[in-house]
């Protein structure tokens, strides 16, 4: 008899997503009554802004509920490649762009058109959770390449040469990052572009958190803009859901070269076809019109992201580095001898306060605090925790 439960394919040897699930564990004690603070949040605690409703709801009045083109509606399309190049400096037209269901499709369809069998994917630690499951789902080879605090959290590009071999086909960059929220700097970028373009290995760069930086010495840089080498390189990964806080509508999209986007629309095809239509409508509203609401947001961000840093920085044995952008804080925690699954479960147990443990995001000894809360929820989190590690 088959053991039916012996998937052989790569994906069905996926692992659940850890960030959500021990955010659903958070939910549930609360559901259940429990006074637990989540520091766990992926996305904006704010409302989707009306005027983005507002044109999904009349898309949505006037019949827009039938398919669209695969890659989505053509407008959408132009408008996203505008976008490109009014805020990245990215030089692209609509035939390169594919919006999809979300960004992490985006990061999907890209790497599973992409890669396959004897490649190699480099992924600077610490990354975001889903990168490996995907370079896993595809059944290529990942190849991590450790960062430092102390710079910055970016990749060295002489670490990055080293770990070069004749298979690798991709590099991942995530600028803004998630979870350590530091954002590289133009000449990190400059000497990794070099390091691709010597090598000939393609880069995706997920700039889904772009529009959430707040220091005006580092400001968010599309590596793709640096020049037309690269460029031909590069597939930028970007979406609604972060900075116009759209998580629900599942809106992502993405700029590669034309030879690349073909493949990646032929499987988003075969797979989810088109993005919700009424949603695209709210998408386009957001590209035209959200400036306004889009900064009102990263302004709360910026303020709360100065009050975390501090009171996380004065917690005895516990350090940070300052975050430019997202809405992460990453803490050291090693000073206390415990990992970082058994810190957070002892975190939650005795004190209430739901943090992401660091080893999903291949960085043991640490954790990620969100601060999409309330300053209150910062607050009360920041004095639990500094509670628990005097109990250590
Ligand atoms: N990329 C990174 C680094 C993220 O943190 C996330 C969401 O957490 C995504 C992509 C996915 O965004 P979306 O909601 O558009 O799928």
């Amino acid at each position: 008899m088959h053991n039916l439960s012996d998937t052989k394919g790569f994906m069905g040897g996926l692992h659940p997503s850890a960030t959500l699930s021990i955010t659903s564990k958070a939910k549930a004690m609360k559901a259940e009554g429990i006074d637990v603070i989540s520091m766990c949040a992926g996305e904006p605690d704010f409302d989707t802004p009306q005027i983005i409703k507002d044109a999904a709801i009349e898309a949505l009045q006037t019949g827009k509920t039938a398919y669209t083109p695969a890659s989505g509606m053509p407008e959408l399309r132009k408008a996203v490649a505008e976008k490109f190049k009014k805020d990245n400096g990215i030089d692209t037209a609509m035939a390169n762009v594919i919006v999809a269901p979300g960004a992490k499709f985006s990061v999907f369809t890209a790497i599973a058109a992409l890669c396959g069998p004897g490649d190699e994917v480099i992924m600077p630690a610490p990354y975001w959770v889903s990168y490996p499951e995907i370079i896993q789902a595809a059944g290529a080879k990942m190849v991590v390449v450790q960062t430092r605090a102390e710079n910055n959290f970016e990749i060295d590009p002489v670490d990055l040469e080293a770990a070069v071999t004749p298979n690798t086909r991709l590099l991942i960059l995530n600028s803004p990052s998630n979870p350590t929220g530091s954002v590289y700097s133009k000449e990190s970028l400059e000497a990794i572009a070099a390091v691709a373009v010597k090598h000939n290995f393609m880069v995706l760069s997920d700039e889904i958190y772009e529009k959430l930086v707040y220091d005006a010495d580092q400001p968010h840089v599309s590596i793709a803009s640096l020049n037309p080498e690269i460029a031909d390189l590069t597939i930028t990964v970007n979406g609604l859901s972060k900075a116009y806080a759209m998580t629900g509508w599942r809106l992502g999209y993405l700029t590669a070269p034309e030879w690349l986007a073909k493949k990646i629309a032929a499987l988003q095809s075969h797979t989810t076809s088109n993005p919700t239509t009424f949603a695209q409508y709210g998408a386009l509203k957001a590209l035209e019109a959200a400036d306004d609401e889009v900064e009102k947001m990263r302004q709360a961000f910026s303020r709360r992201r100065d009050l975390i840093f501090d009171l996380i920085n004065a917690i005895d044995g516990v350090s940070a580095p300052r975050p430019s952008g997202a809405f992460y804080i990453f803490c050291d925690i090693s000073s206390f001898g415990l990992n970082s699954d058994d810190f957070c479960a002892k975190l939650l147990e005795e004190k209430l306060v739901a943090a992401i443990p660091g080893a999903p995001f291949g960085a043991d000894g640490w954790i990620r605090m969100s601060y999409a809360c309330s300053d209150e929820n910062i607050c009360e989190a920041c004095k639990r925790l500094s509670d628990f590690c005097a109990s250590l």
